[in-house]
């Protein structure tokens, strides 16, 4: 029979995994008791280990289930949390370390919780019991614990004593019965006193007559019937530490030494239960006859509930299978096909838009600078023409001085470092579009996942700039002392920079747009346009401006108005320089100098279609034979240990297909172990039976 609770708790245990909603179950024992009743110490003996939280403040927080599995072939007694991935120990301090920790990590404000921590404890020497330690009463809450802490421990006590499960209702005899807060409680659910096992500690406390008379208590009557225990350990003498293993029988050894001094009261004709030993037996007892006469009650909940179950599973899912792995292949298959689209779509044309994009900035950077620029100084300095830009029409190739602009533009766009910009660039860009793609992939909904695949990007992107961009300034490198444009070169670079102008100057407008809807309206920003105007003139003399602005306008406005004007003049000269593109003077390679703009538009493309061929080989295809291999790589680094199926659950979608399928498998499980127990169970009778 001693088999058939093993199995039955082991059943117990799978239906504790079947989920929080399932109400079937087999019955466990709950021990219930004051704070400082002896509960500790009484389960402590019955496990023959020193494996609970102590101290003097409340550290039980969360209900203990405790499984006791006989082992006959364990070598050492040994624990395990099955939830939390630690090894299996024989280090009941490391048990005890664990057991503080997991109860310190539940927050003060919440004070206790219902999620259980689930302990198991192998060893030869225990009998197969399936305990739930709670939380101790409190009988008034101390200076620094919250003031519910009372309420919620009692309300969790509450929860757990309900049937089937048994009461183990620890009482010390140094208190009056009458106020015990566990047989109160006991007795709120279980008022016939059918299912609770009163536990007496602390009886070397009390004289042997008073004592003996608890536990035959006629005022609170169990039909389980009261035990007398004296769990307190002897006092350690120093000399010799005590078999840690050996708990148990130093407790009874000491118990007989105490019992037996009171033969009248405790000897064997007194009628009464004593001892932890007695204890354990009881216990396994009661345990196996509740476990038994439940077991009916429970196959048919189980069966029932297995019904629903393969209904929801046909009607929702259509009985798809689906597993962490199927979840997680699929969804890399996703993305890669994605990202394989993604790499058809994006090869040389696509970064030589990008490169070029950034260079035509810098083009524009160098002609603001060296051609257009028209200083806005503070309102109070004279007024300056921008000479290059008046004398530009008329520039004479054969001065030195246009010579000189023009090579030191050019200079300046050959050797502004070309090499990291387009390492930098291109970069970013594929980034974007690996993010772009993350977050359109099942994996979006997966915060560590993405991040590991943006990462994989980054790494692989990052591997190869410092080589890739080197590479690139090296193949720029005659460009640095001579550009050689031709015609045709020209010609492209005369229509794309006609594009470039072109949008510059409605970006120039939109900008000023923004600014009249800023300062309330075209006409209040035409004032003070006319007065920053005025000013730069010389019309009006400003004598210093003030940080409350000046001419009855605010610094604020001020400072807009002087953007306005800059934006007006920037426009002006870009619609003159547009047309001066277009125009017959520029038609021609011959006159590069007054035509500025297409010669260093011409020298970006050039710079553009190096570097291109260079990130092409470098970078790109290296990019695209390695960052799926590497996103793999990483993302089974972090699928080890758990993360599988932690991944899994992040999609609450993924989660419920999951979860029914775990909850359907756990079902049957447990059906098949219910027709092994009974057939085991017909078995053993029929010999019984016979003999
Ligand atoms: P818990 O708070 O209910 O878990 O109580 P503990 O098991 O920690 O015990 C509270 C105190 O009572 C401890 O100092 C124990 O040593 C002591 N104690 C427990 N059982 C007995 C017992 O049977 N006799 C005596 N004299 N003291 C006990």
């Amino acid at each position: 029979m001693m088999f058939m609770t093993k199995m039955m708790i082991e059943i117990r245990n799978l239906l504790q995994r079947v989920g929080q909603s399932s109400t079937v179950t087999l019955p466990a024992i709950v021990v219930i008791g004051s704070q400082s009743s002896g509960k500790s110490s009484v389960l402590e003996a019955i496990v023959g280990h020193e494996f609970l939280p102590k101290g003097t403040n409340m550290v039980t927080r969360r209900p203990i289930e405790l499984t006791l599995v006989n082992d006959p072939d364990a070598k050492h007694d040994y624990a395990e949390f099955p939830d939390i991935g630690l090894p299996k120990t024989t280090d009941f301090s490391l048990v005890q370390k664990t057991l503080t920790e997991l109860n310190q990590a539940v927050p003060e404000s919440e004070c206790v919780t219902d999620d259980p921590i689930r302990l198991t404890i192998h060893s030869p020497k225990v009998p197969d019991l399936s305990l739930i330690d709670l939380p101790g009463y409190i009988q008034v809450a101390g200076e620094n614990q919250p003031r519910e802490l009372k309420r919620k421990i009692s309300e969790l006590c509450d929860k757990y004593i309900r049937g089937p499960n048994i009461i183990l209702a620890i009482s010390a005899a140094d208190v009056d019965l009458a106020n015990s807060t566990a047989l109160q409680a006991s007795r709120r659910v279980d008022p016939r006193g059918e299912r609770t096992i009163g536990v007496i500690t602390k009886m070397d406390l009390v004289d042997p007559e008073k004592g003996a008379a608890i536990l035959t208590d006629r005022q609170y009557p169990l039909r389980l019937g009261y035990v007398g225990v004296v769990s307190k350990l002897p006092a350690q003498t120093g000399l010799f530490k005590r078999d840690p293993g050996n708990l148990l029988s130093i407790i009874s050894r000491n118990e007989k030494a105490f019992f037996s001094q009171h033969p009248s009261e405790f000897g064997p004709n007194a009628g009464i239960n004593i001892g932890t030993v007695t204890l354990r037996k009881k216990l396994m007892h009661v345990l196996e006859q509740q476990m038994s006469s439940k077991l009916q009650a429970t196959t048919d909940a189980i069966q029932r509930e297995l019904e629903e179950t393969t209904y929801q599973y046909r009607v929702q899912y259509n009985e798809e299978p689906m597993t962490a792995e199927a979840y997680l292949a699929s969804s890399l298959d996703d993305f890669k096909h994605q990202f394989h689209q993604f790499a058809r779509s994006f090869g040389r044309p696509q970064m030589h838009d990008l490169l070029k994009a950034a260079l035509d900035q810098r083009v524009l950077d160098q002609l603001a600078a060296r051609y257009w620029n028209k200083p806005i100084d503070d309102l109070s300095s004279a007024p300056r023409e921008p000479e290059n830009l008046v004398d530009l029409p008329k520039a004479d190739p054969k001065s030195p001085h246009w010579h000189m602009q023009l090579d030191m533009a050019s200079s300046a766009l050959t050797r502004l470092g070309v090499g990291r910009l387009a390492t930098a660039v291109v970069s970013s860009a594929i980034q974007s579009d690996v993010d772009r793609l993350i977050s359109k992939s099942a994996f979006s909904k997966h915060p560590s996942a993405r991040q590991v695949i943006s990462d994989a990007a980054a790494t692989v992107l990052a591997d190869r700039a410092y080589t890739t961009s080197d590479g690139i300034e090296f193949s720029l490198k005659p460009y640095k002392f001579e550009v050689d444009i031709q015609p045709q070169e020209w010609q492209q670079g005369r229509d794309h920079v006609g594009d470039v102008l072109k949008t510059e100057l409605e970006q120039c407008r939109a900008a000023m747009k923004n600014l009249e809807s800023n300062v309330g309206g075209k006409g209040k920003l035409k004032e003070v346009m006319t007065f920053v105007d005025k000013a730069r003139k010389g019309d009006i003399v400003i004598e210093g401006e003030s940080s409350n602005g000046a001419g009855g306008f605010s610094a604020s406005l001020l400072a807009r108005g002087r953007e306005a004007v800059f934006l007006r003049d920037r426009a002006d000269i870009i619609n003159m320089r547009m047309m001066a593109v277009k125009s017959r003077q520029c038609k021609s390679l011959e006159n590069k100098y007054y035509c500025p703009e297409i010669f260093l538009d011409a020298v970006a493309t050039k710079l553009t279609q190096t570097a291109v061929l260079f990130l092409n080989v470098e970078m790109l295809n290296d990019f695209y034979a390695r960052f799926p291999r590497e996103v793999e790589t990483k993302l089974s680094e972090q699928m080890a240990g758990g993360g599988l199926e932690r991944f899994a659950q992040e999609d609450a979608k993924i989660r419920r297909h999951l979860d029914l399928i775990k909850r359907k498998e756990l079902l049957e499980l447990v059906l098949t172990k219910i027709n092994t127990l009974h057939t085991i169970g017909s078995h053993e009778l029929g010999n019984g039976g016979a003999g």
